[in-house]
């Protein structure tokens, strides 16, 4: 009996824990290796870049972003709440991380 087994994205996820750009990345999948919340799964198409599968469970350890030979081909985007955020006194301008 053959068996097939299927990886369906929540699609209904907000989150959008990293960018991969197709443009860059080479598809090596050293980062879903290297993920331990298996965020990501490799691409069945050779050379694809990799799917980001579970969003949601990603901690913003950001070891894809450091495991990733390819400059800019995978960014972290951490969640707004986590982003460091300062004021200008004298100004009153507004920073962000
Ligand atoms: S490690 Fe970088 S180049 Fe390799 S698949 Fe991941 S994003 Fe693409
Ligand atoms: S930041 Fe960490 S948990 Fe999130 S996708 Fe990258 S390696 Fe996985």
């Amino acid at each position: 009996m053959k068996y097939s087994a299927y990886a369906m994205p929540n699609l209904p996820t907000p989150g959008n824990c990293v960018t991969i750009n197709p443009d860059i990345c080479t598809g090596c999948c050293r980062c879903v290796e290297v993920c331990i919340m298996d965020v990501l799964i490799p691409n069945p198409e050779k050379k694809g870049p990799p799917i980001i599968l579970y969003p949601d469970e990603c901690y913003y350890d950001g070891c894809c972003v450091e495991e990733c030979r390819e400059s800019g081909a995978i960014t972290l985007n951490h969640p707004l709440m986590q982003r460091v955020r300062w004021k200008r006194k004298d100004t009153g301008e507004h920073f962000r991380v």
